[in-house]
């Protein structure tokens, strides 16, 4: 899952950035609205924190062009304490939700969740494929009743693919969304990952759609390969 962070307090900028990267989402960050905003028109993001004060182009601005342009993804702004009428022209712009400052980083992060799942369709905190279960406040993963032990970068394909349980997911989708802009996109790692987590989780816990991408299946026959491995003892450590 990948995060645009606008906003122009050094300080601010570089808690959200850390906070957010702890909790498994790759960010992208910039501290002023023109590059912001060029940043959010090029390329994908699951979820947008847009600062309203911001130098260059202000952040009611940036979201009033995005949109314009058929820019969809959700927008989180950060409005100043009892500022109500840059609330009201926020959402009049487009914003998803708001926060005022000052704020806590749990409440932050729980609103880009809940904003990640709205978006992909599910009001559910925790994502269901076959005999896999995601937790998506915690990071946690179960098959069957076994805890799995991922890492953070398979733990961030894992949830890619499973806000999209029983869809398509093309493998340029999966390089778009998993990776930070400046990794090599050409290398093969998304197949090393998704080997992995069938490792973990069964060999039928995520299909190969040929020439199209990858798949997790509803139904409950994913996973239970995985549900044996795990009670055996084999959860992966690497
Ligand atoms: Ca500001």
């Amino acid at each position: 899952m990948r995060v645009l962070v606008i906003e122009d307090d050094p300080n601010l900028n570089r808690q959200l950035g850390s906070a957010l990267d702890s909790a498994g989402y790759v960010v992208e960050s910039a501290v002023d609205g023109e590059h912001g905003h060029f940043l959010g028109e090029t390329a994908d993001f699951d979820a947008v924190i847009l600062d309203l004060g911001l130098p260059a182009m202000s952040g009611i601005d940036v979201l009033r062009k995005w949109r314009a342009a058929g820019r969809a993804m959700p927008v989180l702004i950060l409005t100043a304490r009892d500022l109500w009428s840059d609330k009201v022209a926020g959402i009049d712009a487009g914003a998803d939700d708001y926060l005022a400052k000052p704020f806590h980083m749990a409440e932050l992060l729980a609103r880009v969740r809940a904003l990640i799942r709205r978006s992909a369709g599910r009001a559910d905190p925790v994502l269901v494929s076959g005999a896999i279960r995601f937790d998506t406040r915690s990071g946690t993963v179960l098959c069957g009743d076994a805890p799995v032990i991922l890492t953070t970068f398979e733990q961030r394909l894992l949830q890619f693919l499973m806000h999209r349980t029983g869809q398509i997911v093309p493998r340029s989708e999966i390089i778009e969304h998993i990776y930070a802009q400046d990794f090599d996109r050409d290398s093969n790692t998304v197949e090393v990952f998704i080997r992995r987590l069938r490792l973990k989780l069964g060999a039928d816990a995520i299909e190969t759609v040929r020439g199209q991408g990858y798949r997790m299946p509803h139904g409950d026959s994913g996973g239970r390969d995985g549900a044996r491995q795990a009670e055996r003892g084999a959860i992966g450590h690497d």
